[in-house]
């Protein structure tokens, strides 16, 4: 069972039952037969399916948007905004999708032709969070579906809601059945799926721990696995930066979703020199944050996704002042039902802390400050993560040895780190390893074949 409880005001939404074993089984079949139908799909198929999809959201975008709202907490227009982005991906895929695919020739230097071909591999098990609880699921069956391939979803418990409509506005767009099933399963049984043999490749968005339990079971069963994992980004800022812009995008990259996505900016590092001017405007900045009813248009944030979310962001708070740390401001708890929690800034957070390994999903900056270039880079690079990062420097060279030297999947020059359908999305170190999007993202989960000509 699947409880949904808003957390904006603790009340129960609704209840999902779980999958019994028979009903499992019948799924796994039923992707199977899917997969054999749709790899033999014209690319035009799969495209004007693809175009469908992404009407269907645009139709539904209020009562999707909703959904989201309710069940995680997330502001109603950040959860519009959300289902306009998947909106655009459906439709990228659909106009881009072919191209992505096409094949080419290779001369070989001993005579002959490779010609090298793009085929799918069969039915993929996604498991999602859910934080971003329809993009993060999109942003894997959109290509998906582009390659030939047909996806199963284990979605975030806490988002079954969500779950059910992202299979429905697949079905109600005309996609055969089984192309894109929901598994309302817990976590205990995602090994026994993907050791299923009909389940060809296993994608992960979530925390290290979920990582590394999926990574164990997918290695036991030689799948190919994309693992996109958690993050501590850090935001550099250096005394040629737009100073007033540098701090309004420092907060918003903070405070988005409640603090709650993966490439929030979580670490502030200032050039000493500008130290107290940024953080003159970051303060200001983070005060003014208004944590209200996400259905508010008023709220810049809503509660945290749950009660347990909050728990541990407060937990990590508690421990980071046993450790010496300053919270400046924020970081408090709002009267009345609801997992609120403010903006809040820790300094003083000593270099060697725990907290150094962990991620604060919630919106609580840390700050700190480094004499020089190569202070910033070293204080940036001392975390086992490297998921994003945030630069800021009008110095060409600046932005030059930070593109090269901040170990992370992606560098921001001059602007908050977001994602795009058209850029590839991923990290490195503790953050995972392969990429989503783009065409980089659909050739993960693709049998690159090379078919060889006299
Ligand atoms: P989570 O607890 O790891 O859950 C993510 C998904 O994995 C859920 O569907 C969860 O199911 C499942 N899961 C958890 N433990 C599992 C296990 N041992 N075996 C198999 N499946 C398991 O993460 P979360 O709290 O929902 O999401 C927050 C984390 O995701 C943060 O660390 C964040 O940085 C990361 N994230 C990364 C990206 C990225 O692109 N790199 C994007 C967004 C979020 P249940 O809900 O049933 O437990």
């Amino acid at each position: 069972m699947f409880r949904s409880v808003n957390p904006a005001t603790g009340e129960e939404i609704a209840t999902y039952s779980e999958l019994d074993a028979d009903a499992l089984e019948a799924k796994l079949a039923t992707a199977a037969s899917a997969y054999r139908h749709w790899r033999a799909t014209s690319l035009e198929e799969r495209t004007a399916l693809l175009a469908r999809i992404g009407d269907a959201y645009e139709a539904n975008r209020e009562r999707l948007a909703r959904m989201a709202t309710l069940e995680m907490g997330k502001t109603f227009d950040s959860a519009l905004a959300e289902i306009d982005k998947c909106t655009a991906a459906f439709r990228l895929y659909a106009k881009d999708g072919p191209a992505m695919l096409a094949p080419r020739r290779q001369a070989l230097g001993g005579g002959g032709t490779a010609e090298l071909h793009w085929l799918p591999i069969g039915p993929v098990l996604a498991i999602m969070p859910w934080n971003f609880p329809f993009w993060q699921a999109v942003r894997f069956i959109s290509p998906a579906i582009m390659a030939g391939n047909v996806g199963l979803l284990k979605h975030a418990s806490i988002v079954q809601g969500v779950a059910t409509l992202l299979e429905e506005m697949v079905t109600e767009a005309g996609a055969p059945e089984g192309l894109f099933q929901n598994l309302a399963v817990k976590s205990s049984r995602v090994a026994e799926i993907i050791a299923d043999d009909r389940i060809a490749a296993v994608t992960l968005t979530g925390s290290e721990g979920a990582g590394a339990s999926v990574a164990e079971a997918a290695g036991r069963a030689l799948k190919k696995l994309v693992l996109e994992l958690g993050g501590s980004d850090p935001f550099i800022v250096m005394p040629s930066a737009d100073l007033d812009e540098a701090a309004r995008q420092a907060v918003k990259a903070r405070v988005q979703n409640s603090g709650q996505s993966c490439i929030c900016a979580k670490r502030m590092i200032v050039h000493a020199e500008i130290y107290d001017a940024f953080m003159d405007r970051f303060t200001a900045g983070m005060k003014a944050v208004r944590a209200g009813d996400p259905f508010d248009k008023g709220s810049d944030m809503g509660p945290l996704s749950s009660f347990e979310q909050r728990d541990t962001v407060l937990q990590q708070l508690k421990q980071a002042k046993s450790l010496g740390a300053t919270l400046l401001v924020g970081g408090e708890t709002l009267d009345g039902p609801g997992a609120y929690l403010s903006a809040g800034i820790l300094t003083d957070v000593p270099l060697d802390s725990p907290l150094k390994h962990e991620e604060i999903f919630g919106p609580i900056a840390m700050v700190f400050r480094a004499g020089d270039i190569d202070e910033a880079i070293r204080i940036a690079n001392d975390i086992p993560f490297g998921l994003g990062s945030s630069v800021w420097t009008n110095d060409p060279t600046e932005q030059q040895r930070f593109v090269r030297e901040v170990e992370a999947g992606m560098t921001a020059v001059n602007q908050m780190l977001a994602s795009a359908p058209e850029a590839p999305f991923g990290g490195i170190k503790r953050s995972g390893y392969g990429r989503e999007l783009g065409p980089f993202g659909m050739h993960e989960f693709m049998n690159l074949k090379s078919v060889l000509h006299v």
